[in-house]
């Protein structure tokens, strides 16, 4: 089958804004059971991703720079690093990721997130 390039980059759009999204929503103070959470939902992103070569890449970049899953402020910072990994290699546009606080917002109103519900 032929590479469709349009749809390869819409998959990765809105992939990378649930991914960076539920950085944001992480707890400030994960329990143990919330950063395992995490740290097993980012794996299995990189193993199921529908891009078999984006995910073997992404795979190779969590070997390279393990999950920081200890706190929302931690988890965001690494996944902003990830996604720069990813862009250097397209040759796209670094993102600066001192701006990751505010960017990503889900438009939820409610306080705590679904881990700590
Ligand atoms: P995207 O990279 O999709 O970014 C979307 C928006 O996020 C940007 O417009 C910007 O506002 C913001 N953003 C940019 N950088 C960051 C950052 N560091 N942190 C936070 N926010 C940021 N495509 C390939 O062709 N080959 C691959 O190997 C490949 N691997 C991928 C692996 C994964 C895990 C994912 C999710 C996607 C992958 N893609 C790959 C797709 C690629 O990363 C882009 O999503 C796609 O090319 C569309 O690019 P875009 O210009 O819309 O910006």
């Amino acid at each position: 089958k032929l590479e469709n390039a349009t749809l390869k980059a819409e998959l990765g759009h809105a992939s990378w804004k649930l991914f960076h999204t539920m950085m944001a929503k992480f707890p400030d103070k994960p329990t143990p059971d919330d950063s395992t959470a995490l740290q097993s939902y980012i794996h299995l992103f990189a193993r199921l991703y529908p891009c078999g070569d984006c995910a073997r890449h992404f795979q190779e970049l969590l070997r390279q720079f393990p999950p920081q899953v200890s706190s929302r402020s931690s988890a965001a910072a690494w996944a902003c690093h990830v996604h720069n990994q990813v862009n250097k290699r397209l040759k796209k546009p670094l993102f600066d990721c001192s701006n990751i606080g505010d960017f990503y917002d889900c438009g939820c109103a409610e306080e705590g997130t679904p881990a700590t519900a």
